[in-house]
């Protein structure tokens, strides 16, 4: 029987990069909520689901040389803070560069990515890594 992974039913907001945004004090968060972490009850049916368009510029960054068993297959990695737009800030394995490539100011873009898989039973984890954005040269 073919069905969703559980990841994605469970976490749609994953999938798709959908924050919240508060009505109350204007902020962007990330994952959704439904209380604003800084109005509390004053954003009581303000929280507004928004989808977010994942572009950032890397904050600072660190090569990985040993992760965690499940990202054995593409050690070392890069991992890296990026202040995205609307104020959030994000961590995450920027992929597909080099050390070389990032400076602080880089641009770079959420994508969906496989994380892991769960051994034969096939249970896939999704979420958000970065790739570099292609700025024109000058
Ligand atoms: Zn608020």
């Amino acid at each position: 029987m073919a069905t969703a992974p559980r990841f994605w039913r469970e976490n749609p907001s994953r999938y798709n990069l959908v924050g919240i945004k508060c009505n109350s004090c204007g902020r962007h968060f990330f994952p959704p909520r439904s209380i604003c972490p800084v109005c509390h009850r004053k954003s009581v049916g303000k929280i507004e689901r928004v989808k977010l368009k994942g572009e950032g510029k890397i904050f600072s960054w660190t090569e990985v040389q040993e992760g965690p068993e499940e990202l054995s297959s593409n050690r070392p990695y890069i991992y890296a803070m990026v202040e995205m737009e609307d104020g959030l800030r994000f961590t995450g394995q920027v992929i597909d560069c080099e050390p070389a490539d990032l400076q602080i100011g880089t641009p770079v873009r959420a994508v969906l990515r496989k994380l892991s898989e769960e051994g034969p039973s096939g249970v896939i984890h999704y979420g958000y890594k970065f790739v570099l954005r292609k700025e024109k040269s000058p």
